[in-house]
């Protein structure tokens, strides 16, 4: 198996045939994996994809196939390709591929403790992982998905005379905070966008109970103090409009990984809930994966991997790799 980098994780398989994971391009050949729903990290292809059964729900349009269930095999040539939950949003993937007795793992965006939502990532063992180094730097420490969960139920529930609007990617962060939410008996309002993903969300049996903006319901409680969830880019300018439609006193927040940025500045509070793991979870994850060499990807790719080396782990980024391919056993 060769491996290279430039706009997609590449793998090339025995048969020839190239798998693209997370493309940043529309694949025209080959074979394309796409971990997760993320902008980042879909593009609609024109060749086979594999993503997981709710990846292809949440994203109808871009897929001409349901999708495969976690741990699902798929043959390709001699290679057997299957995914496995990465706990990062519904239907998030990590992908293992095994041939001639090597195995590979490329986790993309990944949460390995648990979310609100979800039981954290599983974790195959491999031979070598391709790991995704968003928060792989020392700073991004993040507190237990539950602690931060209490903090906004708190927070809310301190706050019931006033508009709170929620700045939340529509799809992960969005349904977590309705679930944490309704475990205060509080229905936010989100949009019509977000409302498909909770739907998908409540097919899988995650209940998530809302109100869908512009829906007569949505809008009759906006008359009273509502909570509301949009995108953090809508966040100030849909705060003005919901004071301006009751009059009452409106706070806002932020929940990211990225609270403690620059981001979260101009909100009255940022929460830092991540859909990712933080550095220490990276480096115990890489640990225990019993992989003979990481290449990571993405964000504090060098750091990450200069960190593991420390530990006496054979890591190095992989953009270091360019386009020129190499043999995985060679890294
Ligand atoms: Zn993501």
């Amino acid at each position: 198996m060769l491996v290279s980098n430039g706009g997609a994780v590449r793998l090339v398989l025995n048969s020839g045939e190239t798998l693209f994971l997370d493309a940043t391009f529309r694949c025209r050949s080959g074979i394309a994996g796409v971990s997760h729903g993320h902008s980042d990290h879909l593009r609609k292809h024109s060749t086979q994809t594999i993503a997981t059964n709710q990846t292809a729900l949440l994203f109808p349009s871009y897929f001409n196939n349901p999708g495969l269930e976690y741990g699902q095999q798929l043959k390709i040539g001699d290679a057997l390709v299957s995914l496995h939950d990465a706990g990062h949003v519904l239907g998030s993937a990590q992908f293992r591929i095994e041939e001639d007795d090597n195995v590979v793992v490329y986790t993309g965006d990944m949460k390995a403790s648990p979310s609100f939502l979800f039981g954290g990532a599983e974790q195959p063992e491999c031979d070598t992982l391709v790991i995704d180094s968003t928060f792989g730097s020392p700073e991004y420490s993040f507190p237990p998905a539950s602690d931060v969960a209490e903090s906004i139920k708190s927070w809310v529930s301190t706050h019931s005379d006033s508009n709170v609007v929620f700045g939340a990617y529509p799809l992960g962060k969005t349904q977590e905070l309705v679930s944490i939410l309704n475990g205060i008996g509080v229905q936010p309002i989100i949009s019509r966008r977000a409302s498909h993903f909770s739907h998908v969300c409540d097919w899988s049996g995650l209940r998530q109970e809302f109100l869908e903006s512009g829906t007569p319901e949505a809008e009759l409680s906006r008359a009273h103090a509502c909570v509301e969830i949009v995108s953090p880019s809508l966040l100030q300018r849909s705060a003005a409009i919901t004071r301006s439609e009751n009059g009452k006193r409106t706070l806002t927040a932020l929940a990211t990984g990225w609270a403690g940025s620059p981001l979260a500045s101009g909100c009255d509070r940022a929460f830092p809930l991540s859909g990712h793991s933080d550095f220490s979870e990276l480096l115990e994850y890489a640990a225990s994966s019993g992989a003979k060499r990481v290449l990571t990807v993405h964000g504090f790719d060098r750091e990450l991997a200069a960190h593991l080396r420390k530990r006496g782990i054979n890591a190095r980024p992989l953009h270091l790799a360019g386009g020129a391919q190499a043999r995985i056993s060679d890294w």
